[in-house]
């Protein structure tokens, strides 16, 4: 009988979680109960949002307990059932934890990948997975992009963003991506095909810059970092522009609350509008985005990258890897060869 490998919180950062907040531990595999199944995790997600959940600091979901199981979204197989409607080989994806296996009674099941699925199981959670859907309903639900708009998005080159872009080009807009580094600006425009880039680290003038990659003004701004980059933003919305906040990457801690320009004259004086989402709000629709993405990505439409690291051990430093921007693309730990 196979041991469980898991990654525990042990203490609550003051910031962004890093290695020495968590803890592995061995454990031995609990007994199914009726009703209950086994899943063998083969990718562990690794997200920003990670940041939050472990902060005692007010959010929108509770916070991990210490000693607990880090939150994670995972993506693997059912390999032992003592539930009617989950076989073993089923392939699943939900909140399974950073560990090597857990126990569902299926509550926290996000999706039964089916049968015939044809894409990496990876992609699951990233381009098909949370982040391909936080792309998707906020470009295209919030934004509101028309053709010929132009879009800018933050943390481009990185799971979400990356995503933004290419959907704003299917949308016939103008994209412009920002992204930390010449390589990942490089990628944007080469792989991912924004019209153009910038490197917001290399940048000597941000505000030019924004104004060189985007001639026509800023029509919708998908916000994944609030900050330094946002305030640059803000003075060259167009009239009737629509901002996304999606994501505060570049805040590194809530406590004490960041101070920053006031955007509420740009927002008037453009009748701009900003509004925030969570992704969650948009379940009933999810297999709706889910089957236009995938049909994107068969059609090479929509490309995506994958961030890689191997095994669990690599887990408790991930997070403060993708907040010092290592990663191009979608971070996951992956578990044993698969
Ligand atoms: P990601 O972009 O793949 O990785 C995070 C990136 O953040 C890093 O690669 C880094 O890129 C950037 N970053 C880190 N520190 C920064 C700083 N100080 N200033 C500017 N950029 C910084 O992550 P993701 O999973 O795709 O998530 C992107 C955003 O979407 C995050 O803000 C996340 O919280 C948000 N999100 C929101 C929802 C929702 O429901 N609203 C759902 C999923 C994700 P650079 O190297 O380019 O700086």
């Amino acid at each position: 009988m196979p041991t469980n490998r898991q990654v525990l919180l042990r203490s609550r950062p003051q910031g962004i979680p890093r290695a020495e907040h968590f803890e592995l531990a061995e454990t031995p595999l609990p007994p199914l109960q009726p009703g209950q199944f086994r899943i063998r995790n083969r990718f562990l997600s690794v997200d920003p949002a990670m940041r939050g959940w472990v902060s005692a600091v007010a959010n929108y979901s509770k916070p991990v307990g210490i000693g607990e199981v880090m939150r994670a979204e995972a993506a693997g197989e059912v390999c032992e059932t003592r539930h009617p409607e989950f076989a073993i080989g089923d392939r699943v994806t939900g909140y399974f934890g950073w560990q090597h296996y857990a126990v569902s009674d299926g509550t926290n099941v996000g999706w039964r990948v089916p049968p015939d699925f044809d894409l990496p199981l990876s992609a699951a959670l990233g381009v098909l997975g949370m982040n391909g859907l936080t792309a998707y309903f906020g470009l295209l639900d919030v934004g509101q992009p028309k053709a010929g708009d132009t879009v800018v998005v933050s943390t481009a080159a990185g799971a979400v963003g990356s995503c933004v872009g290419q959907l704003a080009r299917i949308a016939g807009c103008r994209a412009v991506g920002i992204a930390g580094g010449a390589h990942k600006a490089a990628l944007c425009r080469d792989e991912f095909g924004f019209d153009a880039a910038i490197d917001y680290k290399g940048a000597t003038d941000l505000d030019a810059a924004l104004r060189d990659a985007c001639p026509r003004g800023i029509d919708v701004y998908f916000d994944n970092t609030a900050g330094a980059i946002s305030d640059a933003v803000a003075p060259q919305l167009n009239v009737g522009a629509r901002v996304a906040v999606c994501g505060t990457a570049s805040v590194s801690s809530w406590d004490p609350w960041p101070q920053g320009p006031r955007v509420e004259r740009h927002l008037l004086v453009k009748r701009a509008r900003m509004q925030g989402f969570l992704i969650f709000d948009y379940q009933p629709r999810f297999d709706e985005a889910r089957r236009r993405l995938a049909d994107w990505v068969r059609r090479g439409l929509i490309r995506y990258r994958e961030d890689f690291l191997d095994g669990i051990d690599a887990a408790p430093d991930a997070i403060a890897g993708l907040y010092r921007g290592e990663n191009l693309g979608k971070r996951l730990i992956r578990l044993d060869p698969y």
